[in-house]
């Protein structure tokens, strides 16, 4: 085991610019084919935090800093999420028309990925390609959630299938099909998002990343030959590993119709 390393730390300048750096690659243009509905990402927020403070940033810079007085482990130093897993900072969010991302600054982030001997997060692009990634997952949940909550068009999907019993047809064509949220699928999205970020902003990252991925994928290779025998599972059963060899095969197949792919079945089709 290593001594904590940030158990101390405070936040710098460059930490914060880091992040504002992030957003706004989020928000370039090249992005657009991917977050076709920017107005889905516009209410999350970002939350952080150091050794003492938890930090809360809007996409348009705004920053409030609230006291935590709680312990940062090392652990919670190593990435992001798109949810806030930390009970103690997670009280202290009141704003409930907001959804938050949570996770690391960048310096106690790529430090750490240092001491990981295989890890390919140790560098500024890595961590803000991360954050992409968050806002990959919120972008999928948010077109995905409304297939079960939306009374309107489940009761068109329902019409329509009882016309289809009837031999008709003529609400077909109107019809937008989107599969329901599934865990895999988020994971895929969200390794598109930034794999797509990396390839057009940060070439050199990209390279690091490849080697990293075709590393890991031929393990994986060997390990479901192996498993062949003894277990039924895949180990594309895990949404991780899944993201990292679909998502590959989807943005080579497709190009960027890899979205529509994930989002909208009636795109691709047409
Ligand atoms: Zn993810």
């Amino acid at each position: 085991m290593f001594p904590a390393m940030f158990e101390t730390y405070i936040a710098t300048k460059k930490d914060f610019d880091t992040i504002k750096e992030a957003l706004k690659y989020l928000n370039k243009k090249e992005l657009d084919f991917i977050f076709s509905e920017r107005k889905l990402l516009k209410n999350t927020a970002l939350v952080t935090y150091d050794s003492k403070f938890m930090y809360i940033i809007q996409q348009g810079g705004a920053v409030e800093k609230i006291e935590h007085n709680t312990k940062i482990l090392d652990d919670d130093h190593l990435g992001w999420r798109a949810s806030v897993t930390i009970e103690a900072l997670k009280g202290k969010l009141t704003n409930t028309n907001l959804t938050y991302i949570s996770g690391p600054f960048p310096t106690p982030f790529i430090e750490l990925h240092k001491k990981k001997r295989t890890s390919p997060y140790t560098s500024k692009e890595s961590y803000m390609a991360t954050i992409i990634h968050e806002f990959g997952h919120v972008y999928y949940e948010n077109v995905k959630n409304s297939w079960f909550s939306d009374y309107n068009r489940n009761v068109n999907i329902l019409e329509t299938v009882v016309d289809l019993y009837e031999g008709k047809s003529n609400k077909l064509k109107d019809l937008i099909i989107k599969l329901p949220e599934s865990y895999i699928e988020t994971e895929i999205f969200a390794f598109c998002t930034d794999y797509t970020a990396t390839s057009l902003f940060w070439p050199e990252y990209k390279k690091v990343l490849d080697v990293n991925y075709l590393r890991s994928t031929k393990k994986y290779l060997k390990i479901e030959r192996e498993n062949k025998s003894t277990l039924e599972e895949s180990v594309l059963d895990d949404p991780h590993i899944a993201s990292v060899a679909i998502g590959k095969i989807l943005i080579e197949k497709y190009g960027n119709k890899w979205v529509d792919i994930l989002l909208v079945m009636d795109r691709v089709v047409s």
